[in-house]
């Protein structure tokens, strides 16, 4: 212990379960790799008007969960509450969009900050993988991020995630139904800051989570009465390209992005062994992002995904990862003269390519296995002074026990073919 822990709502990852961190990472940006997303990093921090703008005034990010701060030099700034804003800015200011290859497709990953009410599943710092196709209206381009998200989960061998999708409109058609939901909002028995809400941003008000508000919103108007027609031909073909793509999804009328800007196509992931905190990824088109913080109009679509509480979500599944072996080899030296011959081994053996450790801080050979056992390498290099005077040193299979002498110059040899 030392004076010090980590910051309420906050956790550090540690050997050996951070390995399953880098793992769901890994699992979820191989997908979009492999479809033509290229890597972006943005800052930690932007100017909190970005944020006030981009992911909207009215939302409990920004009025509730920002950490906004005034620098020596005066700026307003935020720490990043989530990715969206910040990877279109930073397209928008390399003038990504009029190099002509349209759609943009970028994909991060990164540490992303709100101040919430620390539990399960929530915390104050959290990472998210996240992807975003600017600058292109094309259904497909919506069925892609959903196929890719869905292969993610698949390929980390989760089943109970259900995938609920909506159409939100466009500005056509959306008004209609904001002013409709409106009007039917106004006639219920709503708490001051729900009545309040509704006036602002009145869907947002489908997505309240407490019982005795769902329960009055049986009836309400729904979003898929109100499409217009070229909403709906939109939203039909996504729905085909993802139904021909085997990607089960639930309809779901009543999934909303608070936002104005969020248009048509919605999507959310949930896992049903996270309790309260189910939501394990979310995302959708966003036509209107782009003009909302300055730019040309550039329609896009994009998905951010939660790495904790896609963990819990293995966890909560039973899903153990086939990590690969941290360590495949641990040599140990007995003695001076062994030590620098050994270490010069465990350096070739890694330049070759083969995860190796040593033994540090002149331990005797039982402290030594010890440390071998817990590294879960696969075999042990054990020297003293007489295998040396022999030129070998003594090999030992970890799994069968065997061992043997081998001559110091066909060390890597051998170590190779017996690795495969
Ligand atoms: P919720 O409704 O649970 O608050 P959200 O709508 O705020 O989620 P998004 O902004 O869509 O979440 O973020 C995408 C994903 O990031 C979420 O599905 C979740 O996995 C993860 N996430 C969001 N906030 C947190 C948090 N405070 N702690 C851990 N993960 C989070
Ligand atoms: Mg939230």
């Amino acid at each position: 212990m030392s004076t010090f822990q980590a910051p309420k709502g906050t956790y550090d990852l540690l050997p050996p379960n951070s390995a399953t961190y880098l793992a769901v990472r890994e699992a979820i940006s191989a997908p979009l790799k492999n479809s033509g997303y290229g890597y972006v990093e943005t800052p930690g921090f932007e100017a909190v008007e970005l944020f006030a703008r981009g992911v909207g005034e009215s939302t409990d990010i920004v009025t509730k969960e920002m950490y906004a701060f005034e620098t020596k030099g005066g700026d307003k700034l935020a720490l990043r509450p989530e990715g969206t804003a910040s990877v279109l800015r930073a397209a928008l200011e390399a003038n990504l969009h009029k190099a002509g290859n349209l759609p943009v497709k970028l994909w991060y990953s990164g540490s992303y900050y709100r101040y919430e009410r620390p539990q399960k599943g929530r915390y104050r710092h959290f990472s998210q993988v996240g992807a975003e196709a600017i600058g292109a209206e094309d259904p497909a381009l919506d069925a892609e991020l959903i196929i890719l998200a869905d292969q993610a989960y698949r390929s980390l061998g989760l089943r109970n995630f259900r995938i609920l999708l909506n159409s939100l409109g466009d500005k056509e058609c959306r008004p209609v139904y904001r002013a409709a939901l409106q009007e039917f909002l106004r006639g219920l028995d709503l708490d001051e800051e729900t009545l309040r809400r509704a006036e602002i941003n009145p869907l947002r008000v489908l997505d309240d989570k407490r019982a005795d508000v769902q329960k009055q919103l049986t009836g309400a108007p729904s979003m898929p009465d109100y499409l217009c027609d070229a909403c709906t031909a939109y939203h039909k073909e996504v729905r085909e390209l993802l139904d021909a793509a085997g990607v089960v999804y639930e309809d779901d009328a009543k999934l909303v992005r608070g936002l104005d800007y969020y248009t048509r196509t919605t999507f959310e992931f949930v896992h049903d062994g996270l309790g309260s905190q189910s939501a394990v990824g979310g995302g959708g088109r966003y036509d209107g992002l782009s003009e909302m913080i300055g730019g040309p109009s550039l329609p896009s679509v994009g998905w951010a995904l939660g790495v904790d509480r896609t963990v819990l979500a293995l966890e909560a599944e039973g899903v153990d990862l086939e990590l690969p072996a941290t360590t495949s080899v641990f040599a140990v030296p007995l003695g001076e003269e062994a030590r620098r011959v050994l270490f010069g081994k465990v350096t070739e053996l890694r330049k070759a390519g083969i995860a190796t450790d040593f033994s540090y801080g002149g331990k005797g050979l039982k402290g030594a296995m010890k440390n071998a056992n817990r590294s879960g390498a696969r075999f042990t290099l054990v020297a003293g002074e007489r295998d040396l005077a022999d030129g070998v040193v003594q090999l030992k299979d970890m799994e069968s026990g065997e061992q043997g002498p081998v001559a110091l110059d066909a060390v890597l040899e051998t170590l190779k073919a017996k690795l495969g």
